[in-house]
């Protein structure tokens, strides 16, 4: 899809511009008009004329040392060099010539003229000039000021790269859900005359870089209808007060064009509840009046219909999702395993790969990304083989850019001490140890203890944890131990303890305040909601919503819950402390260990 565009200059090359014309224009072109309207003669020729009573006035200027003066009517201008003579004056005043002041100058008013106005002529000129560009950079072409609030929407019409269905891997759910929105675009009646009516609005929700954005434009491009698209942000630029009648501009512009998609990207930036707090937004809010509006305001079934995307449907106005408004919500989730291999084989076509590379391992190691991670996935795979000067990717590069996306490049020369690299061998083992005695399975798919330009200092790749939704509360006592295994291995082995545990201990509190505050799974609070969450799509911050004392509690009880699991964590790397010690040698030696080497070691006699 394409827009089209003129290109712009910055400001700077219109002032250069001007500057330089000025300046050429006197350099060059005000010497020659001099040249042009006086006349050089020398001085025997002045007294000559003089004498012959040819001339009409005279005006001494003795600090330029030069003498013009004028013929009898006035008309021509001549100059001549001043040389000492003291009768000078008294034969003009015997010739009954008039010694002038500022006439003889009039002569030149022209070059005046030229030489200062037409400079500030030019200037103005270009001033215009300039504000015409800045407002048809706010609005749209036309003519100054009318158009301040005209919307900037892009119109994107059918082109040749224009996005399919067939771009969008995974995602099944969300395609047959817009692909009916598709199919009404494409023929109206077919739904008209039965009497149903689509749904105004379609909001797609969920974490970023799942394709919410990609499949909007899908599903112009599978419609073939023009698309109008404007991200929240866009909305609430540049003037106060324009938010709104860009709104009702868009949709004017859209009702021309019916049927048609609008498309609101990150709406949340205008679509925020609105709550009558400190520091709200009287912008945001009018705009958002103003959308509330106009989805009102068109019947259904006029074939203009609006999507949405945002990765905060939690925050979004309760006017804004109320049936009539944005009442379908598709969710967009964090692909699954087949959804993931998709992605990467949709990608995958856009660059040389080797033939014999299996997607469904790569797809299985990248547990947990998203499709814009994958996207990234393929592509540093195909920048390593470029490196390495390889004319295809290879499986290892893809597998190696699933680390570099996930926990960033090896650090070439980290330094990092011998008996650090033991210490954190055994840290990760012992997550692995502890999972493994609880689950009886392989808990991992590979172990490095490779730097990363991260920070981390090794990297674990877990194993896919299977499509289950559910969590029991023993599962998640479990997960809690793990977390806590790396630091448990340090205490058993070294008797001492590091800072590599930080990012376990959140974690592993993280789950435990879960446990109590919201899944009721404590003996004290039965099923009582003490948090909330606030951003499930991003990072999942809750806020407690308790009295200070049940807080204390929930406190106290966090760090029961979570120093009994520690407890478990180290029992059980104190009661395999054979293999502990065996599968540490092993992961420092090779620095990297599988998931089935690991299982063989454990399960040795
Ligand atoms: P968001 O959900 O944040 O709007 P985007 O739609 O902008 O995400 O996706 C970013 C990029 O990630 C896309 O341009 C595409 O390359 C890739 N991508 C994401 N999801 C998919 C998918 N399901 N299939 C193919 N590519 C995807
Ligand atoms: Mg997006
Ligand atoms: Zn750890």
């Amino acid at each position: 899809m394409k827009e089209v565009k003129t290109p712009k200059k910055p400001l700077i090359f219109y002032y250069v511009v001007a500057i330089v014309l000025v300046f050429l224009f006197n350099m060059l072109m005000m010497p020659w008009m001099a040249e042009r309207s006086i006349r050089e003669v020398d001085y025997t020729t002045f007294v000559q004329m003089t004498e012959n009573g040819e001339v009409g006035q005279v005006q001494i200027q003795e600090q330029d040392n030069r003498i013009l003066f004028t013929d009898k009517d006035g008309k021509v201008v001549y100059r001549t060099a001043m040389v000492p003579d003291d009768s000078l004056l008294p034969r003009l005043l015997e010739a009954n010539i008039p010694v002038a002041g500022q006439e003889i100058e009039q002569a030149s008013l022209l070059s005046s003229i030229l030489g200062w106005v037409l400079p500030i002529v030019l200037f103005v000129a270009i001033g215009q000039l300039l504000s015409r560009k800045m407002m048809q950079r706010m609005g749209g072409p036309n003519s100054m000021m009318f158009n301040m609030g005209k919307s900037n929407a892009k119109v994107y019409v059918k082109s040749a790269d224009g996005i399919r269905f067939t771009d969008v891997a995974g995602e099944d759910e969300a395609k047959e859900n817009l692909a009916e929105i598709v199919d009404y675009l494409q023929d109206p009646s077919k739904y008209k005359d039965i009497g149903a009516s689509m749904p105004k609005g379609v909001l797609l929700v969920g974490p970023p870089g799942t394709g919410k954005t990609l499949l909007a434009k899908a599903v112009a491009g599978e419609a073939n209808v023009p698309f109008f698209t404007m991200s929240g942000s866009e909305f609430v630029e540049m003037f106060v007060g324009m938010g709104a009648s860009k709104v009702r501009d868009l949709f004017r512009q859209a009702k021309e064009k019916a049927p048609c998609i609008v498309f609101i990207d990150e709406i949340d930036a205008i679509g925020k509840k609105r709550d009558g707090q400190m520091g709200g937004n009287d912008e945001r809010e009018q705009t958002l009046n103003q959308l509330l509006t106009e989805m009102d305001g068109f019947e259904g079934n006029n074939g203009v219909i609006i999507l949405a995307a945002t990765n905060r449907p939690e925050s979004l106005d309760p006017a804004l999702t109320r049936p009539g408004r944005f009442d379908r919500r598709v969710p967009v989730e964090l692909p699954d395993l087949k959804g993931r291999e998709e992605i990467l084989k949709v990608h995958a076509k856009k660059v040389k790969i080797a033939d014999n590379v299996d997607f469904s391992r790569i797809a299985r190691m990248a547990s947990g990304a998203s499709g814009a991670e994958l996207a990234n996935i393929v592509n540093e795979a195909a920048l390593r083989a470029v490196r390495d000067k390889r004319r295809f990717a290879t499986q290892e590069d893809l597998e190696e850019s699933i680390e570099v996306v996930i926990a960033g490049y090896q650090k070439k020369n980290a330094i990092m001490t011998d008996h650090e690299k033991q210490i954190v061998s055994y840290h990760e083992i012992g997550h692995a140890l502890v999972a493994a005695k609880q689950t009886n399975s392989a808990p991992v798919q590979k172990i490095t203890i490779v730097p990363r330009t991260s920070g981390a200092l090794g990297y674990t790749m877990q194993v896919e944890e299977g499509n289950h939704v559910l969590m029991s509360r023993e599962e998640i006592e479990n997960k809690i131990a793990t977390f806590t295994g790396g630091r448990a291995a340090e205490e058993v082995v070294f008797g001492s303890v590091t800072t590599g545990a930080s990012n376990d201990i959140e974690q592993a509190t993280k789950l435990a305040r879960a446990m109590i505050a919201r899944y009721g799974m404590s003996d004290d609070f039965d099923m009582v909601a003490l948090e909330t969450v606030r951003n499930q799509y991003l990072g999942g911050d809750t806020s407690l919503a308790c009295s200070e004392e049940t807080s204390a509690k929930v406190d106290q009880q966090v760090v029961e819950l979570v120093r009994k699991q520690h407890q478990k964590a180290i029992r059980i790397l104190q009661e395999n402390r054979s293999k502990l010690d065996e599968l540490a040698k092993f992961l420092y030696e090779k620095e990297t260990i599988t998931g089935e080497e690991f299982m063989a070691i454990l399960q040795a006699p």
